[in-house]
């Protein structure tokens, strides 16, 4: 059928696709011969994720439900002997040279502190090795879009992760990956400054092709969850609003604020030891009703994630739409997280047709996701870039969400 535009036509819904892993891997390897000369020891890559449920509770000990994206970032690298690193990315306009005895807290600013931060934690938590002090020549090339809360960053941290990971001999099942993780937490959260979690940088390294993981943040195990959606005729469309998450920084972490003194008035180390089934006697004890309404999302929500993972376990995919969209309502209302973007992507899913959906990532901004029949895919993102051209927001884009697998090597 050939669809011919015409004035007043509903606009087309954007889907920003993922490249074929061996033509990206091949392109970074090329942009690394240009930019280095000779060859790259190997080129690694990592996915970008997307959270199913569990948002706002992986700093105090909660369970959460991320999987990866088809969408990766590449890095092409080769060990050096002294000391220094030299980057470039195919998205910055400024590569980045230093020493890495000069990376630490703060340093090096941009981007760069996503890539150096990575071998000056790996170092700090005594993963030794020349690989990881001798410093290297890599050029990298992302394919998840920036800033959408997919996590472009630890997509960036963990390929880098896994490449010195690798050269330096490191283990590199579960447990190894759980410690790469760390030290890419670690990372994002003492060189580039930024206070996350640790579900972005579990998830793109220890994901498998076919399901998600749930994470308990209490103790860092994973325990591996099917997500067979396309046998149950369903998909999970990601809708990246494109709003930026401007003033996210400082509300995050207010809400890490507020939970945290929350713990003290409670006296427990996270709130994961709040039991649901006496969520009501917690809040009695707690004075204000903004703190009771932080709270009251946080315990909810673990207990969602709970729910949706035994569903998930005994193929019930249908049956977690009522957790999704319980999700936003408390992440909207509770813990104030939403913003209108989110909000007006949501509603109009669920209104076209979707059968639940809610925003997902830290919030005021960012990506939102809909559980959605498989041939709805279409009509539920037309219906979405319609409703955000009809209040002048700019166009929103789409992403497949098929469960992928986590860190590895390409080349
Ligand atoms: P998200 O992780 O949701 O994409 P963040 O703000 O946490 O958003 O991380 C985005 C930042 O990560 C970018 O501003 C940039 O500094 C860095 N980054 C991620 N991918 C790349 C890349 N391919 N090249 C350069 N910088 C990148
Ligand atoms: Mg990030």
């Amino acid at each position: 059928m050939t669809q011919h535009a015409h004035p007043g036509a509903a606009p087309a819904a954007e889907f920003f696709e993922a490249p074929a892993r061996a033509e990206a891997a091949a392109g970074v390897a090329d942009a690394f011969r240009r930019a280095h000369g000779g060859e790259p020891a190997g080129v690694w890559s990592a996915p970008g994720r997307v959270n199913l449920i569990g948002e706002h509770v992986d700093y105090t000990g909660g369970l959460c439900l991320p999987l990866a994206l088809p969408h990766r970032t590449f890095v092409a690298l080769r060990p050096r002997t002294d000391g220094v690193v030299r980057v470039r990315s195919v998205q910055a306009d400024e590569g980045f040279e230093g020493p890495l005895h000069e990376v630490g807290p703060g340093s090096p600013q941009g981007w760069a502190a996503y890539v150096a931060g990575v071998p000056w934690a790996m170092w700090e938590r005594g993963l030794a090795g020349s690989a990881v002090s001798g410093g290297f020549d890599a050029v990298v090339d992302g394919h998840v879009p920036l800033g959408s809360g997919l996590s472009s960053s630890a997509a960036l941290e963990c390929a880098v992760a896994v490449a010195l990971g690798e050269l330096a001999g490191l283990p590199l099942d579960d447990a190894g990956r759980a410690v790469l993780a760390g030290a890419c937490v670690q990372a994002e959260n003492e060189v580039a400054g930024a206070p996350t979690g640790g579900m972005d940088q579990a998830a793109s390294l220890r994901c498998t092709e076919g399901g998600g993981i749930l994470l308990d943040t209490r103790d860092d195990t994973v325990q591996q969850v099917p997500l067979d959606l396309a046998a149950a005729g369903l998909a999970l469309l990601v809708m990246d609003t494109r709003a930026e998450h401007s003033h996210a920084g400082g509300e995050y972490g207010a809400r890490r604020a507020s939970v945290e003194r929350a713990c003290e008035v409670l006296g427990v180390p996270t709130l994961r030891e709040v039991d649901p089934e006496r969520l009501d006697e917690a809040l009695a004890r707690l004075g204000d009703d903004e703190l009771r309404r932080r709270v009251r999302h946080v315990v909810t929500e673990i207990d969602r994630v709970r729910r949706a993972a035994d569903l998930l376990r005994a193929g019930r995919e249908r049956e977690i739409a009522g957790l999704l969209d319980a999700s936003h309502e408390s992440l909207r209302s509770d813990y104030e997280v939403s913003c209108r973007e989110l909000d007006l992507a949501v509603d109009t899913a669920r209104a076209s047709g979707a059968l639940a959906a809610r925003m997902t990532g830290g919030g005021f901004g960012g990506s939102a996701i809909a559980l959605v029949e498989v041939d709805a895919v279409q009509p539920v993102a037309r219906a979405v870039a319609s409703a955000f051209a009809g209040v002048g927001l700019r166009a929103p884009q789409f992403l497949a969400a098929l469960p992928s697998h986590g860190a590895a090597r390409d080349l």
